[in-house]
């Protein structure tokens, strides 16, 4: 996977703030892999309690289905949007696939989809770099963003990242980030 060098001067807010924020990412839905899909199905009973009632009809969940190279499995899923949200969004809860997972004692990522997780991180055309493209989100407008975007994620890289690339993105995020990647540029 290449490196975006961007990553090593791109800046998130400090902490997430769903008060202001009001989970506007979750809106559209997201794009999942096809073996995410497997996982979210087979684990429905973590989750169900959770959904909105709308949302309660399993046949509402995935919509379509699209060739992805930057998918593990090279097929990606939608979620779809019921009544105004990702059909797993709850406002009361959040994303319910997180919640359900750790309310079961389970990992609060276990089967929450990759790209979920890694936002604004994404992997594009086989590079890891920061989705740029949702200005209007609160966590994505510059004056909001005050801290070093790999400093605010550590937590989500870790998780997600086999231990090689977490080596690299820390080797390359040390050495005053800004000025190297402008280097790299
Ligand atoms: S799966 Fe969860 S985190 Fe991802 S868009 Fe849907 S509600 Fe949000």
């Amino acid at each position: 996977m290449k490196i975006d060098p961007h990553l090593f001067s791109a800046k998130f807010p400090d902490q997430c703030r769903l008060d202001l924020c009001r989970s506007r990412c979750c809106r559209f839905g997201v794009w999942v892999d096809i073996e995410e899909q497997k996982t979210i199905l087979a684990n429905q009973e973590l989750f169900v309690p959770y959904l909105r009632p709308e949302a309660r009809d399993p046949e509402t969940w995935f919509g379509k289905t699209e060739k992805d190279p930057d998918c593990p499995s090279g097929i990606a899923v939608e979620t779809q949007e019921v009544a105004g949200a990702c059909s797993f969004y709850n406002p009361h809860h959040g994303c319910v696939l997180q919640k359900g997972a750790a309310e079961a004692g389970r990992h609060e990522w276990a089967i929450k989809p990759r790209f979920c997780i890694m936002f604004p991180l994404v992997v594009s055309g086989g590079e890891l770099t920061v989705d740029e493209d949702m200005k209007s989100l609160w966590c994505m407008k510059e004056k909001n963003r005050t801290r070093p975007i790999l400093d605010a994620v550590r937590k989500e890289v870790e998780f997600l990242f086999e231990e090689e690339e977490v080596r690299r993105l820390n080797a390359e995020e040390e050495p005053l980030p800004a000025v190297k990647a402008r280097a790299i540029r």
